[in-house]
């Protein structure tokens, strides 16, 4: 059987990857090395500087190829910079339709940055695919859509989103961090391009910040290419290893942090000191029908709101937490809770996070893979 057929589960492991050239290593050395030395004037083995390429990143790009059901991966230094690569595709004047619920970090990039640029955003609710075919223009050249999205859990369909880029020869780029290809495969769906923030549960340790992009088409590749080797923002051999370490257990940990996920999310719900729960697996979730169909399970993200809803209860169940990390960010073995209004998305402007339900008082957990008994625990002591 050839390695491409194999299933989700094995291509973690195998998946574009063979033992090193050299010496047969099993792992990819950590090619630790900026040059490579050639015998004449251009002979060399494939690789002249590790910012156009480097045998490590390269391992790292097959195998996240190989996970998304894609044909070429890029390895970036962070998600931002994968994001950055993809926006510079376009040209001043172009318009882009994005999910309104999205990472703040990418939505400080498309308005602080690229709109400085002549590159116009429109940020809107993206569940009712219709508002999106009424934001298209002769100008709009991307949609870019984050499902789930960050920190609400609202779930967007990707096919018929895929279907309205198609129709209208736009580029579709989904951002597919919070799901992973263990629970969503946007290519598969239709969409064009696939990013992560490979920081989060594709390392799944806490101990890197890397980025990556997944397409199927050469052309769209060559020109992505084109942009990492011309800007720069490359994956390091370091944390191109960690990387590739941490994708061989990514069915192993989402497994388990879908189902603490579960677990946690039906606690808060029945918790009488909690007033709403988001977390797409819910049957009454508004999209919870989509989620089903094109989500093989619902992972570890959970966003809920306190009983009287107000900052100073959040801050104080935050505090409180111990086994629960107060931190940034997501993905990692352990579990980290956030206060989205205050951390991650507080590069978004009041107003405008509240008209999409990031209020103050939300809190958002990444549960880990920890037992989920002592989780659970946890948060009983915390929100007393
Ligand atoms: C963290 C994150 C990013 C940004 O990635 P970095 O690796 O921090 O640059 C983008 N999108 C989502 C959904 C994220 O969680």
């Amino acid at each position: 059987m050839s390695k491409k057929e194999l299933h989700f589960n094995s291509k973690t492991i195998h998946g574009g990857q063979q033992p090193d050239a050299a010496y047969g290593a099993v792992m990819p050395p950590i090619y630790q090395t900026s040059t490579y030395a050639q015998t004449t004037p251009g002979g060399h083995k494939g690789y002249e500087y590790s910012r156009s390429a480097n045998p490590t990143r390269t391992a790292l790009e097959n195998a996240l190829a190989s996970i998304e059901n894609g044909n070429y991966g890029l390895a970036f230094a962070s998600g931002l910079s994968a994001i950055d690569a993809v926006i510079k595709l376009l040209a001043p004047g172009d318009e882009v339709i994005s999910t309104n619920d999205l990472y703040g970090g990418s939505y400080r990039l498309f308005r602080q940055v690229f709109e400085k640029f002549g590159i116009t955003f429109h940020f809107i609710g993206m569940q009712d695919v219709e508002s999106i075919a009424e934001k298209i223009t002769d100008k709009t050249k991307l949609i870019w859509v984050e499902t789930p999205t960050n920190p609400m859990m609202n779930v967007i369909d990707i096919k018929a989103v895929a279907a309205l880029a198609k129709e209208n020869k736009l580029l579709l780029a989904v951002d597919n961090t919070f799901a992973t290809p263990y629970l969503q495969r946007p290519l598969d769906l239709g969409a064009d391009i696939v990013m992560h923030s490979a920081t989060k549960y594709l390392g799944g340790h806490s101990d890197v910040v890397v980025g990556a992009l997944v397409v199927k088409d050469k052309a769209l590749a060559d020109k992505l290419y084109f942009l990492q080797n011309a800007s720069g923002a490359v994956c390091g051999p370091m944390d191109s290893f960690l990387t590739l370490r941490g994708i061989k257990t990514l069915h192993v940990r989402m497994q388990r942090h879908s189902e603490n996920g579960a677990a946690i999310a039906r606690y808060l719900q029945n918790h009488p000191k909690i007033e709403k729960v988001y977390w797409p697996g819910f049957e009454d979730h508004p999209n919870h029908d989509i989620a089903k169909a094109q989500m093989d399970d619902f992972g570890g993200m959970i966003s809920f709101i306190p009983k009287g809803g107000s900052f100073e209860e959040a801050v104080k169940i935050v505090e409180a937490l111990k086994v629960f990390t107060l931190a940034e960010s997501l993905g990692g073995v352990e579990s980290l809770a956030g206060h989205p209004a205050s951390m991650t998305h507080a590069s978004i402007p009041k107003e405008e996070r509240e008209k999409s339900g990031v209020v103050d008082a939300l809190i958002r957990l990444s549960v880990g893979i920890e037992d989920s008994n002592d989780l659970i625990e946890d948060l009983e002591q915390a929100i007393g």
